[in-house]
């Protein structure tokens, strides 16, 4: 991404990045509660595009297909006071963004930089209107590489796995990291400056407390 990244002096973001199925949803859910912000899904919003693109019949692998959609599309985000919300064409896709269907072609759509470059101004507008807990993919590499405060959450690849059939999905975790890892634009890696979290082997309870340690080391009043 070539986009200079706009300077927010009356609000900040905390960053979680990590594969899927870390555990980091959870974390900067309980995060935020603590701290009293608000959380934010990017992934929402890609699975949002991928979603639609999958109600209109237009192919995810299709990147001038899924353009062509995306200049018709308005997508709505906001937020309910404690998370993050999001419609498109005035529609909240609701479970449907979890579907094995989303879950299987949302990393296609994700690779397309005209894409990320959508989805990703309207991540930063959030910083315009409050304070963020923000978990996805490139919040401390590309969203705000600026904030002090980030943490890379990782976990073993089964236990990964387990988590996904514990919560009833079908998805191909390995499959979508890899591509995740793999894709030109924003791929998932550790954000320089960012704390790598082993979330392994934590309870949510110790998983928070670490979290916390580290945002205090980074210079978080907490
Ligand atoms: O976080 P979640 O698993 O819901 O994300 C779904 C997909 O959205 C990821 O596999 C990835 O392809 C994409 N994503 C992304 N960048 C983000 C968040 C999610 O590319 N910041």
């Amino acid at each position: 991404m070539t986009d200079s990244v706009p300077h927010h002096p009356q609000h900040f973001a905390i960053a979680i990045d990590g594969p899927a199925a870390s555990g980091k949803s959870t974390i900067a859910r309980e995060l935020a509660k603590r701290l009293g912000l608000i959380m934010v899904n990017s992934g929402a919003m890609y699975r949002a595009v991928t979603w639609q693109a999958l109600k209109s019949g237009v192919d995810p692998h299709d990147p001038h297909a899924v353009i062509a959609m995306l200049d018709r599309l308005e997508i709505a985000c906001g937020d309910d006071g404690v998370t993050s919300t999001i419609a498109i064409n005035g529609t909240d896709p609701g479970d449907e963004l979890r579907s094995p269907q989303v879950n299987a072609h949302v990393s296609a759509i994700a690779a397309i930089p005209e894409v990320r470059a959508r989805l990703v101004a309207l991540q930063r507008d959030y910083l315009n209107r409050t304070d963020v807990v923000m978990e996805g993919r490139d919040i401390g590499s590309v969203v705000f590489p600026d904030t002090p405060y980030k943490i890379y959450v990782d976990a073993a690849e089964h236990v990964r796995a387990a988590r996904r059939v514990d919560m009833g999905e079908v998805d191909s975790v390995a499959k979508r990291d890899a591509a995740d890892s793999r894709r030109a634009t924003a791929p998932l890696m550790v954000a320089e400056g960012a704390t790598v979290l082993d979330n392994s082997d934590h309870t949510v309870e110790s998983a928070l407390e670490a979290t916390l340690a580290i945002l205090k080391r980074q210079g978080l009043p907490v």
